[in-house]
């Protein structure tokens, strides 16, 4: 039973229905109804120490992945981050690595200004599990199901780099700290910006988590709809290419996750609004295929079909 299945099987019905919920399990986050003018928007994602990243992970990176996580879960609706509880599992008090650890977690928190309201400390293996809140105005969330035929669909950044150390520091490889895909494995940049900026371009949109391919699939799926990709377009940065050459480089791209770009849909209209918009950010969005009709997701690399679908991270 894979996590979805098992998701749609326990706990997906079989709880109290409320009129104010908006959007449930599903999407990125939830949407829930407060007052008139608002909506709360809220995540939660887990870290466990040996699966989603290496036991020997310095603790500020720790720290700043789980926070990541849930920020991009938030920006890949639109919302504005606002407060976040952290849930902390630790197998023995270190102040040291706590220390560190708090460190990490303020700094991002910082940026984006979203405050720590509350959470858990136990004793146990160690993990990190952060629930984010956020807001939009009542009905401007973006989800990931308004995809249409004929969107032009967009990447922001660069993908495959996170999956790239991930990849080497499972292989028991010690990475530098200055290499650019360590860095976007160990401190992602949650685009909370873009994500805010899209709220009135972007018909769907997700974050992605599993990896682009899946992700992007979840997308088209979530809005009855399928697309046709392509594979040469899906941006990759200098480094990547440069330590696993092209063809390894876009199978991370297209397979790999921990990414935390965002993959959305924007009405071809709007193509124009969309550069004008995007023009001054540091992960310019780039087109790399268009919604159709036809369910499923196709990938092409310069003209000529891909066979076999990209795999992505399977948490069962
Ligand atoms: P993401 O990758 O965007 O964080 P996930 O793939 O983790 O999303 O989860 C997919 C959906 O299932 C989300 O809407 C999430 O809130 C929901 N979900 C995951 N686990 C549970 C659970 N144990 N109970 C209820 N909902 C869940
Ligand atoms: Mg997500």
């Amino acid at each position: 039973m894979d996590e979805f299945e098992l998701i749609r099987r326990f706990f997906s019905t079989g709880y109290p229905q409320r009129a104010d919920v908006m959007l449930g399990v599903g999407d990125d986050s939830a949407i829930s109804r407060l007052g008139r003018d608002e909506e709360l928007v809220s995540c939660s994602d887990t870290l466990v120490a040996g699966t989603h990243f290496p036991p020997q992970l310095p603790a500020d990176a720790v720290a700043h992945r789980a926070l990541a996580a849930n920020l991009s879960d938030l920006a890949a609706m639109g919302a504005s981050p606002r407060w976040f509880l952290l849930a902390l599992a630790l197998p023995e008090v270190e102040p040291g690595w706590l220390e560190q650890f708090s460190a990490g977690l303020a700094r991002l928190a910082g940026r984006y200004q979203v405050a720590l309201i509350g959470g858990d400390t136990v004793r146990g293996p160690l993990s990190v599990t952060i629930t984010a809140l956020g807001s939009v105005p009542a009905g401007a969330a973006v989800r990931r199901s308004g995809a249409v035929d004929g969107d032009l669909i967009y990447v922001t950044g660069t993908c495959g780099d996170a999956a790239r150390a991930w990849q080497a520091l499972a292989g028991g490889a010690t990475l530098a700290v200055e290499d650019p895909c360590y860095r976007r494995f160990a401190y992602p940049e949650p685009r909370v910006r873009e994500g805010l900026a899209l709220r009135d371009l972007a018909s769907a949109m997700i974050d992605i988590s599993d990896g682009l391919h899946v992700d992007l699939e979840r997308l088209l799926a979530a809005s009855e709809v399928g697309g046709a990709a392509r594979a040469q377009d899906v941006p990759l940065s200098a480094a990547l290419v440069d330590q696993v050459g092209l063809v390894a480089a876009r199978e991370l791209a297209l397979a790999g996750g921990d990414d935390y770009e965002l993959c959305f849909s924007v009405a071809q209209s709007r193509a124009t609004d969309l550069g004008r918009l995007s023009a001054d950010w540091s992960c310019p969005p780039v087109c790399i295929g268009q919604v159709r009709s036809e369910p499923g997701l196709s990938w092409q690399l310069d003209g000529r079909d891909l066979a076999s679908p990209p795999p992505a991270f399977q948490h069962f």
